[in-house]
């Protein structure tokens, strides 16, 4: 590719995010918005239809980085779904990361289960090679009938064995579940069925954020017209718990440090669940503070 300089900034288009622990990587964005959109509770990438930016950009950014950010040693992919980006232009952001910022020891993205479906393990191995060091799924219920409702687009089932194969390709596997996804009504049940799915998926890291309304989402709406109603401080701690109790992993780590939640828990499992349930008790005794509404966010 001739002639290409970086400019003056990042080309950063409409809302972007990245999970917590890439608050310090190099953001780039490669993709606007995401391949899958319809998740009922989601409205981060309303304000763009999914694609693919061009390589000219993409490269500016990087030489843009090359620059400026001598000092992050970590690159994070955005937007929704890098890893829906076709194999060979893949391979090729990441050699010119390779190339522009040999500093940085470790490449991240989001992924959902049709983009790592799409991979062959060979491929993710590449990549992994290649310098993609971790992948982070929005995994948010392991109950089938709940992830129908919420338009997730595949099952618990599938999940597990997208999971299986990013852990199988040696690339570390971070996945977000979601408190308060099933309203009241099925908090439990969602809880117990998540940590069936964490036990069978065995993900490096577990990030559980709160349920947030988002208007304009179509969970919104049920809120609104009655239909769904979001538990309150003491439903969100009793749903956590049950989940962490019936989560086993051999060696991961269970987070809620996202600004959503009402209770930071950081348990490295299995030796630390006792200790992140006693906790827990502890808040639902109220004898530890929660967070205050007025400092949550997304
Ligand atoms: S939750 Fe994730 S997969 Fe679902 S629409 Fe939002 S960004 Fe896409």
């Amino acid at each position: 590719m001739e002639n290409i300089k970086e400019s003056d900034s990042m080309h950063y288009e409409g809302n972007c995010i990245r999970p917590p622990s890439e608050a310090q990587s190099i953001l780039l964005q490669v993709t606007l918005g995401c391949s899958h959109n319809k998740c009922a509770f989601c409205g981060t990438y309303d304000d763009k239809r999914f694609s693919i930016k061009d390589d000219k950009i993409i490269l500016s950014d990087i030489l843009f980085a090359s620059k400026y950010m001598k000092r992050q040693d970590r690159v994070f992919l955005m937007d929704g779904d890098a890893l829906i980006i076709p194999q060979k232009r893949l391979m090729w952001i990441l050699d010119q990361l390779k190339e522009h910022l040999p500093w940085v020891r470790r490449v991240g993205s989001y992924a959902n289960t049709k983009s790592i479906k799409m991979k062959t393990p060979e491929e993710l191995e590449q990549l992994k090679k290649n310098g993609l060091g971790i992948l982070y799924l929005g995994v948010e219920t392991g109950d089938d009938e709940l992830r129908e409702k919420i338009h997730k687009g595949s099952t618990a089932q599938t999940c597990i064995e997208m999971g299986k194969k990013v852990r199988a390709a040696g690339i570390k596997l971070s996945v977000t579940v979601l408190l308060g996804v099933a309203g009241r009504k099925g908090s439990l049940e969602h809880a117990r069925a998540t940590g069936r799915l964490l036990t069978a998926m065995n993900p490096n890291y577990v990030g559980a954020l709160t349920l947030m309304l988002v208007p304009g989402t179509p969970l919104n709406e049920e809120f609104r017209k009655g239909d769904f109603r979001i538990p309150d401080e003491q439903g969100f701690l009793l749903e956590l718990r049950e989940m962490i109790n019936h989560t086993n992993l051999t060696r991961g780590l269970f987070f809620s440090n996202h600004a959503s939640n009402y209770l930071p828990i950081k348990a490295r499992l299995p030796k630390g669940k006792q200790e992140a349930l006693d906790t827990i008790d502890a808040a639902l005794r109220g004898e530890i503070g929660l967070k205050p509404e007025w400092m949550r966010g997304l």
